[in-house]
């Protein structure tokens, strides 16, 4: 309920829901990035970092005392310690060590390889010495979202909606709950991407009909159909290519780069770290090629620099094919739905690779609709997601219901499918279908409950089996026996049977057999529990040393490019800084490190002001990528600069 009055100082704004404890917020758990967002009184706020940040790269890095980061941070670790860092650990989610065959070659990092007898385990990941699962890895993210918006919002936050994409299927769903249940978050609902982003848009409140859902991230593309009926969103159909996105415009422009320098450096074989930066300089060209309509980068590595001058035109060109394949997809997916591009009301961009004035150009062409992307495509989700978490707790007009994603059932006779609750079904829901025995006499019955729309068992996947016993003798076909099928508002799927005569019943809840078992869930929490404080002190105190360190190495590269800037006395000066950053961050003291960097900062700055001055390509290149690294506007002016200098 609404106070009737809130009174509070001019000038200050109350934080939203200040004094409510039951706060929720929104969070789109994506494959490359996370943000977190509240809605309050129908508005939505998305909660940034302190320098106006709203996505959390999803990586997590990892100290061999198993402390981590997650983030910005984690990614700037990418480069130099792989071996600690995960990443796009949600293609991962749900799956167990018999699927990973179809991933391998996709997955950028280590698996464990499966251990004796532990077939149809889940998945486990080797990162610096540890062993962990998938959901462990989620948990981290979903810490780091709910502790920036605890700061941002000055109270604890227990509660989350949370978005999956649309094709997770339950096992999936129920990794993704599990991590946020060991991040300490209850998960109020798990909305769909697509519904999610349409809700942002408040569709549910506009005209019913078909709506598209064009999502292309970092390295999925994702194409939803939703039918808007009566306030009920379903999803028509799904397609997609969970290997194409953004990603491959890097790899796409790092070619065009890399033959460009070979051409001028002599044809050799191209170095790993020529390799690894040619794609960061890539993806910086990519994204300025979508606010301008031209730049050039250099490419610095290996002591050879070469200048690549690339416009909009070349890059659309290269990436031609790919934005094909969706536009395809999404004509196939149309297809198989019975759909037209003309049936279709409106189509919401979805994902940072949908800033590409190209990708928004072919969509617009393909629906023949100007497609919504008023609201920041990397934050839609979020917003989504943030004002299903307000409905749900204080209530508002968005109250959504969501659908089954995939056909649930069960194995009959001959490896078939009987499908008992079919995809597209409005949740929560119950059916029931009764079965009979197939042998005289026969006192059990084992029931396999399944999930897809292929008609074979083997074909779908195995969600969970159980045995029925205590049916009494009777002749084949004379036994009554009721499977019933609830699945709850979450999308998650409770299976009873029960022979109708005597009233024997079995019941499961379907956790898939390579999810975490309430013992290991529980060990975990206790775990994350009792090493609450002393984590994040270690979490706090890893990000302080891995900023340091970041910033002791941009110096280090500044001196071999710019030295001569410096006279000796000033240069003495720098070294003195630096070396009370190096013994800070071999101690355990945080603000000490902390005060160490900012002391660097300051006895550079004058340094970094005449780099800037020289205006040379050299220093171009050096802030290409520290644009990247940074993650924070990525080198606009390296761009426009016209000046270029041969080596
Ligand atoms: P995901 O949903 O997979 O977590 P995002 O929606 O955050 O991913 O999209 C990340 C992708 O968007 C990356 O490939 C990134 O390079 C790309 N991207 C971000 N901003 C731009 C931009 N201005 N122009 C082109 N691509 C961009
Ligand atoms: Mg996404």
């Amino acid at each position: 309920m609404v106070d009737l009055l809130q009174i509070h100082e001019p000038g200050e704004t109350p934080l939203p829901h200040a004094d409510d404890a039951s706060v929720a917020i929104g969070i789109d758990l994506g494959t490359t990035n996370s943000v977190v967002a509240i809605s309050t009184d129908g508005k939505t706020q998305v909660l940034r970092d302190d320098d106006g940040q709203a996505l959390v790269p999803s990586v997590v890095a990892y100290a061999p005392d198993g402390s981590a980061v997650v983030g910005a941070l984690a990614k700037r670790l990418l480069l130099d310690r792989p071996d600690c860092v995960v990443s796009s650990v949600k293609r991962l989610m749900g799956r167990g060590v018999g699927d990973l065959k179809a991933l391998a070659g996709t997955l950028p990092f280590e698996v464990e390889p499966p251990k004796e007898g532990s077939e149809g385990g889940m998945v486990r990941l080797r990162v610096a010495g540890h062993s962990l699962t998938p959901v462990q890895v989620s948990a981290e993210i979903l810490t780091a979202l709910k502790e920036r918006a605890e700061e941002q919002l000055g109270q604890k936050v227990e509660k989350a909606v949370v978005t999956v994409p649309a094709y997770f299927d339950d096992a999936a769903r129920t990794a993704t709950r599990d991590a946020a249940r060991l991040a300490g978050l209850e998960v109020l609902r798990l909305v769909n991407e697509p519904t999610a982003a349409a809700l942002a848009y408040g569709l549910d409140k506009g005209a019913e009909g078909l709506y598209a859902v064009y999502d292309l991230g970092g390295g999925t593309f994702d194409i939803s159909i939703l039918r808007m009926e009566k306030g009920v969103f379903q999803v028509l159909a799904t397609g997609g290519d969970a290997a194409l996105g953004g990603d491959d415009f890097d790899h796409a422009v790092a070619e065009h780069f890399l033959g460009q320098r070979a051409k001028r450096l002599g044809a050799r074989a191209i170095t790993p770290s020529e390799a690894k930066m040619a794609l960061m300089t890539a993806r910086l060209a990519k994204e300025c090629l979508s606010r301008q309509t031209e730049g050039e980068w250099v490419l610095d590595v290996d002591e050879r620099q070469t200048g690549h001058r690339i416009d909009r035109a070349t890059f659309e060109d290269l990436i031609t094919p790919l934005v094909e394949r969706t536009t395809d997809i999404c004509r196939a997916v149309m297809d198989d739905a019975g759909v037209g591009p003309a049936d279709v009301r409106g189509v919401v961009l979805v994902g940072g690779s949908t800033r590409v004035p190209m990708v928004r150009r072919r969509v617009a062409e393909l629906f023949d609709a100007r497609p919504l992307s008023d609201i920041d495509p990397d934050e839609v989700v979020a917003c989504g997601a943030a004002l299903q978490a307000e409905a749900l707790t204080v209530g508002s007009d968005t109250l959504l219901l969501d659908v089954t994603p995939l056909s649930l059932g069960i194995e009959t006779m001959g490896g078939m499918v009987e499908k008992i609750i079919p995809r597209n079904t409005p949740i929560p829901v119950a059916k029931a279908q009764d079965f009979t025995t197939y042998q005289d006499g026969q006192g059990a019955m084992s029931i396999h409950v399944l999930q897809g729309e292929r008609e074979m068992a083997d074909q779908c996947r195995s969600l969970a089996k159980f045995v029925l016993t205590g049916i009494p003798p009777m002749t084949a076909g004379a036994a009554r026996i009721r499977v019933s099928f609830a699945v709850d508002a979450d999308g998650l799927l409770t299976v009873s049977a029960r022979e109708e005569t005597t009233g024997v019943e079995q019941k499961v809840e379907v956790k898939p057999s390579y999810g975490l078992t309430e013992e290991e869930m529980g060990e975990m929490l206790y775990d994350s529990l009792r090493n609450a404080q002393a984590d994040m002190d270690r979490r706090l105190l890893a990000e302080a040393r891995v900023e340091a360190n970041r910033a002791l190495n941009a110096v280090v590269s500044a001196l071999n490019i710019d030295g001569d800037l410096l006279d000796d006395g000033e240069r003495a000066q720098v070294e003195r800084v630096m070396a009370a950053v190096r013994d800070a961050v071999a101690g355990e003291d945080r603000d000490i490190i902390n005060a160490a960097a900012e002391d660097l900062e300051k006895a550079t700055r004058e340094f970094a002001e005449r780099r800037m001055d020289r205006g040379i390509s050299a220093a171009l290149a050096g802030q290409s990528v520290d644009g990247l690294v940074d993650d924070d506007e990525p080198a606009g002016n390296a761009a426009t600069e016209p000046e270029k200098q041969d080596h």
